[in-house]
């Protein structure tokens, strides 16, 4: 019968296995627990010198463990103190380069300049466009390229192998030698500017080479008139077509164009220190 059940003595004991998931640690601290129990109640069981074999080992390879982790914060300090180390030699990684540069730039007259550099240009006025003496310019700014090298932030290169002269918009530091090399009573329609140097700036005796220019003011002749402007709108107006030059005054001789366009440029050169000079906003 069904009572009868109770009755009789204990023969075996069922443990359920948990239902929930557990981690393997705790587990593992469970099972150690069930057999302590058991062990308590049924005195010596049987397998146990596995499970002694087994805690010898995870105990072996726990100390071996305890030793890496040691090593590893050893090490780990030690990366500290080299990161350091590299940290303050890149400090002067970078001093000892900033003073090759400085070097350089002093050996070489090289020099990069926050502010724009001043110099004169001359152009040959047409009546499509301002002509450099490589191209024509259209529009007030140009931005310089190197014919044999291509672009690139060093234009205007300075080691020599882009021919004798270099690349660069070219500028002078005075209007009589321009005037004189390119003989400018004896050519015609001429227009003079002065031209903010921008990007790398490449100081030579007479004159600079630069990455770019920017025309700040322009004294421009066609036929008999004569345009003498700052203005950055006429400016722009007279590259996009020197015809406008015909609707400005006439100036009868050509020496005296020349003249007054000269001491138009110079007397703004005076003027533009360069605190003044924002040709962005121009
Ligand atoms: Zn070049």
């Amino acid at each position: 019968m069904f009572g009868d059940i109770w009755s009789k003595a204990v023969r075996s004991e069922i443990v359920m296995e948990p239902v929930l998931n557990i981690e393997p640690t705790q587990r593992l601290a469970e099972l150690r627990r069930t057999v302590r129990l058991y062990q308590e109640r049924y005195g010596e069981l049987s397998g146990m010198i596995d499970v002694t074999k087994a805690n010898a080992a995870m105990a072996s390879r726990q100390r071996r463990l305890a030793k890496l982790e040691e090593e590893v914060a050893r090490i780990q300090v030690d990366i500290n103190s080299m990161s350091s180390e590299v940290q303050r030699i890149e400090r002067w990684v970078e001093f000892c380069l900033e003073d090759v540069i400085v070097r350089a730039k002093q050996d070489h007259a090289e020099g990069w300049s926050p502010t724009p550099v001043l110099g004169f240009r001359l152009w040959g006025v047409g009546e499509e466009a301002l002509h450099g003496v490589k191209m024509p310019w259209p529009e007030r700014t140009l931005v310089a390229t190197c014919l044999s090298r291509g672009g690139g932030e060093e234009i205007p290169h300075t080691d020599g192998r882009c021919g004798r002269l270099g690349c660069g918009v070219y500028a002078a530091k005075l209007v009589d030698p321009l005037y004189t090399e390119f003989d400018v009573t004896a050519i015609g329609d001429v227009a003079l500017g002065l031209v903010a140097l921008t990007g790398k700036v490449v100081e030579h005796d007479e004159g600079y080479r630069a990455a770019s220019a920017t025309v700040i003011a322009l004294a421009a002749s066609l036929g008999k008139h004569v345009v003498l402007t700052s203005d950055a709108g006429t400016i722009d107006g007279v590259f996009a077509d020197p015809a406008v030059i015909r609707c400005e005054r006439k100036i009868e001789t050509h020496g005296q164009r020349l003249t007054e366009m000269e001491t138009f440029v110079m007397a703004h050169k005076r003027r533009a220190t360069p605190w003044t000079l924002a040709i962005n906003k121009e």
